[in-house]
């Protein structure tokens, strides 16, 4: 039996620490204090809470709806609901859509996925280092363990910092430019508007969901989760640690501008910024795994910009490591 110590708790590592662990001996660790890196579930109290990363799961690959089927009968996974309103036009998407959501919230899928196995949280990996055919990796508490096999799942420009010198393969030197977002969790006096989401043509909102939609807690207040679109998060971004009231302020006013709820006094704010959100430009290779060094990467950014691409691309990295 091989160790492994695969690098992230979101989809693309629980994914892959899942499926290895049937046969290998697996870590995992993440920087993060808890579970499902951008499907993260910002908890306020006990249940109640807000999903500020991935809002649903739309699958489209038949491989990955048959996925998001079995987890469903399990009853990890549900479907979200009710009215969603569509403000922008030109998707129209307005029937297609199937909105899956985790029953607790959306990092379900990592909680289920990792729960055999053995994770540490709050352990940012800052080095690693080849060395006698093993790999030395240095966490930021200054801790240093000793694995044959490495799976690094974070965001590219996180991954170039990390390991470029390690990677034989041209995707390294792209220029894959994540895209960022701004997250604002509000709490407001409840409205008597039955609506669970919003998405908005606007250059500054993308999106507003109605947590308590999700039916997963009781509360006699809403709870939105206000998301900004790509382009305004991208100008804001660098600054948004020094200037998140503002920023935050911003998206709240735009929010009842565009839904015409009732402007309210903001109980709650917490405001977000993800830094590396997105990427939408696939790239020609799904994974990346080198057998000579016991390397290996998979990431949404390799395939698409949805939590889809993460399962496909630790699907893809699987089958290579298994060859
Ligand atoms: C605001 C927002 C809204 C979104 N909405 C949707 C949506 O509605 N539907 C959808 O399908 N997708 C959505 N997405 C995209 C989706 O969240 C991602 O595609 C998916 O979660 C990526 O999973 P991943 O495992 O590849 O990466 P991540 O979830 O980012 O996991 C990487 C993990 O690695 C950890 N990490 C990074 N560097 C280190 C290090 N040095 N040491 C230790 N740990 C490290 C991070 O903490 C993180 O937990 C959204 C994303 C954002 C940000």
């Amino acid at each position: 039996m091989s160790s492994f110590c695969v690098v992230g708790s979101g989809i693309s590592g629980a994914t892959i620490a899942n499926l290895l662990s049937k046969r290998h001996l697996v870590d995992l660790f993440d920087k993060a204090k808890s579970i499902g890196g951008r499907s993260s579930f910002k908890r306020l109290d006990k249940a109640i809470g807000f999903d500020h990363g991935t809002q649903y799961i739309s699958p489209k690959s038949p491989a990955f709806k048959k996925f998001i089927k079995g987890l469903i009968r399990k009853k990890i996974l549900k479907n979200w609901n009710g009215k969603h309103l569509f403000l922008n036009q030109a998707k129209n998407e307005k029937k297609k859509h199937t909105k899956v959501i985790g029953r607790k919230g959306n990092n379900d899928i990592s909680k289920y996925l990792l729960k055999n196995i053995n994770c540490y949280f709050q352990s940012e990996l800052k080095k690693i280092d080849y060395k006698q055919k093993k790999w030395n990796l240095t966490f930021a508490d200054g801790q240093k363990k000793i694995y044959e096999k490495v799976i690094l799942t974070c965001p590219f420009p996180q991954l170039t910092k990390l390991c470029k010198k390690f990677i034989k393969n041209s995707f390294i030197n792209k220029k894959v430019k994540m895209d960022a977002n701004i997250t604002v969790m509000i709490v407001i006096k409840k409205t008597n508007k039955n609506i669970s989401s919003y998405f908005f043509n606007d250059k500054i909102l993308g999106w507003a969901a109605k947590e308590n939609s999700k039916n997963r807690f009781k509360s006699n207040l809403d709870l939105w989760t206000l998301q900004s679109t790509y382009k305004w998060a991208n100008k804001k971004i660098n600054k948004n640690k020094e200037s998140k009231d503002l920023n935050s302020k911003v998206l709240i006013e735009q929010f009842f501008k565009l839904t015409g709820i009732k402007k309210t006094k903001t109980l709650f704010s917490f405001n977000h910024g993800w830094k590396y959100s997105s990427n939408s430009k696939p790239l020609n290779i799904k994974s990346y795994w080198d057998s000579s060094l016991n390397l290996g990467v998979c990431a949404d950014w390799f395939v698409g910009p949805r939590l889809e691409a993460g399962w496909i691309s630790a699907i893809d990295l699987f089958k290579k490591i298994k060859k």
